[in-house]
């Protein structure tokens, strides 16, 4: 049996309240030691989910709290064992006392992600969904939150979990007529499931290449300011920084100290590289000139190719605007507005889709460049959760598919169905490590399900 285990859940600092949560066989026992209900009910008498308010005390009897308790009884809680909160006033000395008092009453610290783990040890969540728990609470932009949230609620699995049903089907089909030949069981045909693979295959590979937007949502857009020295790139990228401080809070672990910078520009996220912008490496870009921003150019999903409004375009510009062009995406952005301008844009119009004027001194445009850039990445709504954002999805979708692939080639091939049948065992292994489950009592248990051999 594992032991009970306690921990602050609420984030750090001071709050209007604070949750102190406990899980393990001995959860309701510990609230019964630390906390008097108010009317004298013991914790036993508690009902499942109602909020009970008393009294939280320490290992002497000295009153730390009065605040409200609930509890959940096994299996019909987060984490499928016996479970309680206590939601205490949201003073970080009270929680830690409470804390402590749970520890001297039995608990012990619970680890960085220990009740999710042992939600997915009793089968609360599945492994994507224990896993998009982390990424809803670290989600930076609302598409990143809404795509995790799907995720918790199982998107993944459901988008994967009907080919891992479909190929368990292929495999009991073809155990049943090999274990029961004498049961009247329709002749097993690999060929037959060819298309079925096919599809298969198809949809895998279909989730798989989310992939890509999936980092955009975690990760950002990584973007460079190009543009020959003195058009306005560090002053672009301070205005970008100070308009993502009005309107955003600051999230915890963005430093701005790294050679990425990370500004959230409307729903869209970026990671803006300092290859041409920051300040320190000011003198370092104007000696490598314009063959460091065709290496940034290589590198960037998005370019701002930035020009000096208030002068004519020079030679440099020309190819600072050849070298923009190579990126997937760019935005030329006609700086310093504010002044007299003598640029003549019609080069930049014939070359770019999307031209934004803006100032970085007076902000003025760049609300311009929000939306040229909500219009690159504001793609189709996320249709909850079928975003793949972790790697480890990616990977093992991605080795699913190979085995479909390869289950496809060798049915062409005319070869035996035990080696084919071995790559689909391969795709409902790569899938069922996504989802955390087991192949072989799967495959079992379905025989006897859905061909009622036994009967
Ligand atoms: P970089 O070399 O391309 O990074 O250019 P900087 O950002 O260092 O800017 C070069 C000069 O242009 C500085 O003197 C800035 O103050 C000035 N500058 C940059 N952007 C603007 C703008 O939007 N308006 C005005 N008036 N001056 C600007």
């Amino acid at each position: 049996m594992l032991d009970t285990i306690a921990a602050i859940a609420t984030g750090e600092g001071l709050g209007a309240i604070g949750i102190v949560r406990i899980s393990g066989s001995e959860a309701h026992a510990l609230v019964q030691t630390v906390f008097a209900e108010r009317d004298g009910r013991s914790a036993a008498e508690f009902e499942s989910r109602k909020l009970y308010y008393g009294t939280l005390r320490d290992g002497a009897g000295q009153v730390l709290d009065h605040c409200l308790c609930t509890i959940s009884h096994a299996p019909h809680s987060y984490t499928g064992e016996d479970t309680a909160e206590f939601h205490c006033h949201g003073s970080p000395l009270v929680l830690q006392a409470a804390l402590e008092a749970l520890f001297t009453a039995g608990a012990r610290q619970a680890r960085p992600g220990e009740f999710t783990q042992r939600a997915f040890l009793n089968g609360k969540l599945d492994l994507t969904q224990a896993e998009a728990v982390i990424d809803l609470i670290r989600a930076e932009t609302a598409d990143a939150a809404q795509n995790a949230a799907g995720q918790l609620g199982g998107a993944v699995s459901a988008a994967t979990d009907a080919i891992y049903d479909g190929l368990r089907d292929i495999l009991a089909h073809f155990h049943a007529v090999l274990d029961y030949p004498d049961e009247e069981i329709e002749p097993f045909e690999l060929v037959e499931y060819r298309a079925t693979l096919a599809d298969h295959a198809a949809s895998l590979e279909a989730l798989k290449s989310t992939f890509r937007r999936g980092q955009i949502l975690t990760q950002g857009v990584s973007t460079a300011i190009l543009g020959r020295p003195n058009v306005g790139k560090s002053s672009l990228l301070n205005a970008l920084l100070g308009y993502e401080r009005a309107i955003v809070t600051p999230l915890p672990g963005t430093t701005r100290d790294t050679l990425v910078e990370r500004v959230k520009l409307g729903g869209t996220l970026l990671r803006l590289t300092d290859t041409a912008g920051l300040r320190e490496t000011e003198d370092q870009v104007e000696r490598l000139g314009v063959s460091r921003a065709v290496t940034a150019a290589e590198e960037a999903e998005l370019i701002f190719a930035v020009f000096d409004g208030s002068e004519p375009l020079t030679a440099e510009d020309f190819r600072v605007l050849e070298a923009a062009k190579k990126a997937p995406h760019c935005i030329a952005v006609i700086g310093k507005r504010d002044l007299p301008q003598q640029i003549d844009d019609s080069h930049l119009r014939a070359q770019f889709a999307q031209i934004v004027s803006l100032s970085a001194v007076t902000g003025a445009g760049l609300l311009d460049l929000e939306a040229a850039v909500e219009a690159l990445y504001a793609e189709a709504p996320i249709s909850a959760g079928q975003v793949l954002t972790n790697p480890r999805h990616v990977d093992t979708v991605g080795r699913a598919a190979s085995h479909l692939q390869a289950a496809i080639g060798a049915i062409d091939l005319g070869v035996t169905p035990d080696a084919i049948l071995t790559e689909l065992e391969g795709a409902m292994g790569a899938l069922g490590e996504l989802s955390g489950r087991t192949v072989a009592a799967d495959v079992t248990a379905r025989i006897f399900e859905r061909f009622c051999v036994g009967k």
